[in-house]
């Protein structure tokens, strides 16, 4: 007798990579392209460090930051294919870009208690498929069952330049060895944490957009999506 045929899987692209790979700008992009919502999964830990930043408690022992994230409602909502991130029900995506809650972030993503409350929102979003997700971790501990895993690298002072011009453009201006500097103890940071460490998944291919541009990249991605 004929078996019935298994559910085809949420179809989702991970994209993983270190800071200012230009992960965000691709997968942005790509999901633009195909129609598919775009998850950014550090707005979330930036979220966190937010949150934390406004009650003062950045530097608090573990159980009372925990105590803290725990009692904090953090949630995805999504307008015209881009995710918001909602705390406690406000939007609050257009205060995290700032350098210094980047660095926080970085720094309380280490905690197991904050990367556990976050796991389920990724969790659910990326399940929901026709979702490009981009972070540390998706291809290997939030989306493993992905249908498309990239590994996006670039030189670190192809990445300097960009996050310098991000900068200029914002009004600051960072000394670009500074930023580098910054780049690098973040990379060494998020490679070396015992949870969730940055890393290529087996299954993901790597991307090395240094003398790329974003559409090329997009065709590059596009061309190995399974139809
Ligand atoms: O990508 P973005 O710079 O916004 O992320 C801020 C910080 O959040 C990163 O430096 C990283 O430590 C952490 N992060 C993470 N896992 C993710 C996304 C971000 O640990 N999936």
């Amino acid at each position: 007798m004929k078996q019935p045929e298994p559910p085809h899987p949420a179809q989702s692209i991970a994209i993983d990579g270190p800071s200012a790979s230009g992960k965000s700008s691709l997968a942005r992009a790509v999901a633009q392209s195909l129609g598919w919502v775009h998850a950014d999964t550090g707005s979330l830990y930036r979220a966190v460090a937010y949150a934390l930043d406004r009650d003062n408690l950045l530097n608090a022992e573990e159980h009372e930051l925990c105590n803290h994230v725990q009692t904090r409602t953090i949630q995805y909502a999504i307008h015209n294919g881009f995710t918001h991130v909602l705390l406690d029900g406000e939007d609050v995506t257009d205060r995290l870009r700032q350098e210094e809650i980047g660095r926080s972030a970085s720094r309380i993503s280490q905690i197991p208690c904050v990367r556990e409350k976050l796991f389920r929102v990724q969790r659910e979003i990326g399940c929901q498929g026709k979702v490009v997700m981009d972070g540390r971790d998706i291809g290997t501990v939030i989306l493993p069952e992905a249908t498309l895993k990239i590994f996006l690298v670039a030189s670190p002072e192809v990445r300097a330049d960009r996050r310098y011009l991000e900068l200029l453009q914002k009004g600051s201006g960072r000394p670009r060895a500074e930023i580098l500097a910054d780049l690098a103890e973040r990379d060494e940071r998020d490679r070396n944490r015992p949870l969730a460490p940055l890393r290529q998944a087996p299954d993901a291919l790597i991307l090395d957009n240094s003398k790329m541009t974003i559409e090329e990249s997009v065709q590059w991605i596009l061309k190995k999506l399974p139809h």
